[in-house]
């Protein structure tokens, strides 16, 4: 593997001004890295020509001194952000020849920055799911395997593709987005940091939608400080999305001052799960000291209601993809399979159309917004949103942040739990309900399970307040000072 695609966003940064090695360089290298992985499967589409064209504009714009923020960075798009003349699937074969005629605002903004697009990562369909294996092109293969144990193993979900593109050093950055923890989980169990910002600090427009109210664009990065790097690029307000924010958008990078001497922050019993295993358990502890050795102060904390967020979410995210899905009918766009009449051609597309894991959401989102049960299920699941949104806020009265772990688990093997939709969903047991609550949530890599995986401690924030989730991860990040490396790149 060439040295360039180890380094860092930051460093890449300073190595293409510096005139150390060009853009063409850099992402030839990453492409070159893209099809000697091919066997993750982490990418549904590839646009080689493309990133190499978007280096060849980005070596002008360096030599001319007026290099942007990502200019030359070379990323990975999960294939759930529309990208204009550029086939954007959502994994799933009703979306079956899709072309964009538009580029989503995030990814515009990136471009807009310099950087350059590797390809289309793959995840689950329509990012339902927790291992990427509901994906219609199949699953991806972590580039991290047990100690002594060849079985392949997921890099998590949704944003699987994006997370093993990145822990492979196939690309320096991925797009992810996080409907309930499809960025954080995925980080946890690859070793990166994974963002979910504030839900309507990036703009959802152009991005294929799950469940709108939940939803929101972020990253996966090798560092903390490529993760405030790329924040800033995809942030700001975008009169396209309504639930977009209209707040002014800080140098993410100036918040590392490396300094949280007083900062207070929380740790929710409540996050004490039964069947989490012990090590998951150790690893807060020794967070807990890291953070208390910079200066902060723990402060213990109720998150009374976080028993009933996953739930809450399995009812709310579900009502919401079923209406967001009526959309996919074989008429306008993707797959269509004819019948006798319209309504035969709607069932017959649909039908061969979803996978299972969509058809259970389209079921129950049906299900709990159905006349006689809305208000037993959606109507209630939305009230106890507000209680949880509510439990979080008088928990920031005491505290700047919550420290609690990212998955209860290290990732697991390929097939696993697949029979098990339940146990799939426990996967989001710690991240669903700061998704609930809207807050800015990010992974960082803390340390390795006894079998050698990475495992991820959550940072939480008051809403709006990324500048101090990062401040915080990146205490954490020195602290931890991981630098294990999946077995394949050792
Ligand atoms: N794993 C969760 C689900 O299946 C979250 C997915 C996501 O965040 N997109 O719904």
């Amino acid at each position: 593997m060439s040295e360039l695609c180890d380094l860092t966003i930051a460093q890449a940064r300073d190595g293409l001004r510096t005139r150390r090695f060009s853009a063409r360089e850099l992402t030839a290298a990453h492409v070159k890295a893209m099809e000697a992985a091919r066997g993750l499967n982490a990418f549904i589409t590839e646009t080689p020509e493309r990133a190499l064209a978007d280096a060849a504009r980005a070596d002008v714009r360096i030599a001319a001194g007026d290099a942007r923020a990502l200019e030359g960075i070379p990323l990975a798009i999960k294939d759930l952000f529309c990208t204009e003349g550029v086939p954007t699937t959502a994994a799933s074969h009703i979306l079956d020849g899709f072309k964009p005629p538009y580029e989503s605002t995030v990814t515009a903004k990136l471009w807009a920055q310099g950087a350059g697009m590797l390809g289309k990562a793959n995840l689950d369909e329509f990012a339902m799911g927790s291992s990427n294996m509901t994906s219609y092109y199949g699953a991806v293969r972590s580039p991290w395997r047990r100690r002594g144990d060849d079985r392949p193993l997921v890099p998590g979900g949704s944003s699987g593709g994006s997370a093993a593109a990145v822990a492979a050093r196939i690309a320096m950055a991925a797009l992810g987005t996080d409907t309930g923890g499809s960025i954080r989980q995925p980080a946890s169990f690859t070793g990166l940091v994974g963002m979910k910002p504030t839900y309507g600090r990036c703009s959802r427009w152009g991005i294929v939608a799950f469940a709108s109210s939940l939803d929101q664009a972020g990253s996966l990065t090798r560092t903390v400080r490529d993760s405030a790097i790329m924040l800033r690029a995809m942030s700001g307000h975008d009169p396209k999305d309504s639930t977009s924010a209209t707040l002014p958008v800080p140098d993410y990078e100036a918040a590392l001052t490396g300094n949280i001497r007083g900062l207070r922050f929380g740790v929710p019993k409540e996050y004490r799960v039964e069947g989490m295993p012990a090590e998951i358990e150790k690893l807060w502890q020794t967070g807990i000291e890291w953070l208390r050795a910079a200066g902060a102060e723990p402060v213990d904390i109720n998150l009374k209601l976080t028993k009933y967020a996953l739930p809450t979410y399995y009812i709310i995210a579900p009502a919401e993809a079923s209406s967001n899905l009526a959309r996919y009918d074989g008429v306008r766009f993707g797959l269509r399979v004819e019948g006798k009449s319209i309504e035969e051609m709607y069932e017959a597309t649909r039908a061969v159309g979803f996978g299972d894991e969509v058809k259970r959401r389209i079921l129950v989102g049906t299900y709990v917004l159905s006349a006689g049960y809305y208000d037993a299920y959606y109507l209630k699941a939305q009230r106890v949103r507000a209680l949880i949104a509510a439990d979080f806020k008088r928990a920031f009265e005491k505290v700047d942040v919550i420290l609690t772990p990212t998955a209860p688990s290290a990732a697991f093997a390929i097939g696993e739990k697949m029979d098990d939709p339940l146990a799939m969903y426990l996967n989001d047991v710690f991240t669903v309900p700061i998704s609930l609550a809207g807050l800015p949530g990010i992974s960082v890599p803390a340390g390795l399970s006894a079998e050698g995986l990475p495992l991820g401690l959550q940072v939480i924030g008051r809403a709006f307040d990324e500048e101090t989730v990062l401040r915080a991860a990146e205490s954490l990040e020195r602290a931890a000072n991981f630098t294990a490396r999946p077995p394949a790149l050792t």
